[in-house]
């Protein structure tokens, strides 16, 4: 039985970790998932090549990825300025800034964990140009890259694609993750990320997936049960910095990482995957480390983790899943997608 408080460093909060159930680390459970048959190319899919959007805009016919504005955007450069004046101490301002949508391929059927090693990095440089294009711009403090897979988080249109919020402020988590690693640098001379990492590589249990540039790991301090991190083992406060060698280091790890999870249950693994970057407001960030981070909703195949009391309530997580136990279940998967090793 696990019951303690540990302390996330990053988010600066406590995890309350209440892992009363001995579950084994490797029950081998799988569900018999009915995968209804996803066309390769979906007439009605407004991320298709050669399909027009809601915009009336044809989507060209792409063969790798296809970057294009959002059609209904949640922040926009065309922001009404003039707002009415709010009441009594309430402020308001222009939601200003630029969402766009990146697909990772033309083929409608695909996911992540799919993409072979060279689109997976092929994609990595399209972040990397985002960003950069993105950031340098003087109204936009910071980009943030993310995934919503799964109809679990939202999301019923399979084509494998991600959203970009680039925005006139800085998102609350990235604020608290660049302020701690501040501290912890200016305090230490260390940066943080690097503690985490040592910390996990001298534990090893929870290391999902490592080479030579690029390590995955479920930290300590998990939130979820399948929370994953993943990131270049030297500090890049963003990915446009990173050789291609560390691409190509990371797209490996990430790979291993995503088949892994699609291969736990055998289905299609859904998360929220946030990348995490250094802010564009012209501060210093040399001491804040880029890293993916997987927030997976299930814990099992029908089994979501509901926020509730502590969490919506109080503003804390948590977690009745032991992250040693919920990392063997992850490391005792084959590297080999299911699909591919089944159809063999
Ligand atoms: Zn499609
Ligand atoms: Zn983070």
């Amino acid at each position: 039985m696990t019951w303690e408080e540990r302390w996330h460093p990053l988010r600066q909060e406590w995890v309350i970790l209440a892992a009363h159930r001995q579950d084994r680390p490797w029950s081998g459970e799988t569900i018999k998932h009915a995968e209804a048959e996803v066309p390769a190319f979906a007439p009605d899919c407004y991320l298709c090549p050669g399909n027009s959007r809601v915009s009336g805009q044809v989507n060209p016919p792409y063969t790798q990825t296809f970057v294009f504005d959002n059609d209904h955007p949640c922040v926009s450069e065309s922001a009404p300025v003039a707002l009415a004046a709010p009441p009594g101490i309430y402020r308001s301002r222009p939601a200003r800034g630029i969402a766009r949508v990146v697909c990772y391929s033309p083929q409608h059927n695909l996911t992540l964990a799919e993409l072979s090693i060279e689109e997976t990095e092929n994609l990595l440089r399209v972040w990397q140009e985002q960003y950069s294009d993105l950031g340098s711009r003087d109204d936009i403090n910071h980009v943030l890259v993310f995934e919503n897979k799964g109809e679990v988080v939202g999301v019923s249109n399979p084509h494998p694609h991600c959203q970009i919020y680039a925005t006139n402020f800085v998102f609350k988590f990235i604020e608290t993750e660049a302020r701690a690693s501040q501290a912890h640098f200016a305090e230490t001379g260390r940066v943080l990320f690097q503690d985490i990492i040592r910390a996990e590589r001298e534990d090893g249990r929870r290391v999902i997936a490592e080479n030579d540039g690029a390590i995955a790991f479920l930290p300590y301090f998990a939130r979820y049960a399948y929370e994953v991190f993943v990131a270049p083992k030297q500090t890049h406060p963003n990915l446009a910095t990173l050789s291609e060698v560390e691409l190509h280091d990371f797209a490996e790890v990430l790979q291993r990482v995503l088949i892994k999870f699609d291969n736990r249950w055998q289905m299609p693994f859904p998360y929220v995957m946030p990348l995490h970057q250094a802010p564009t407001d012209g501060g210093d960030y040399q001491s804040f480390h880029l890293h993916l981070e997987f927030h997976p909703p299930l814990r099992k195949p029908n089994l979501l983790k509901y926020l509730a009391g502590p969490e919506i309530g109080g503003g804390n997580f948590l977690s009745d899943t032991s992250p040693d136990e919920k990392a063997a279940e992850l490391r005792a998967q084959p590297d080999v997608h299911y699909k591919r090793s089944n159809s063999k």
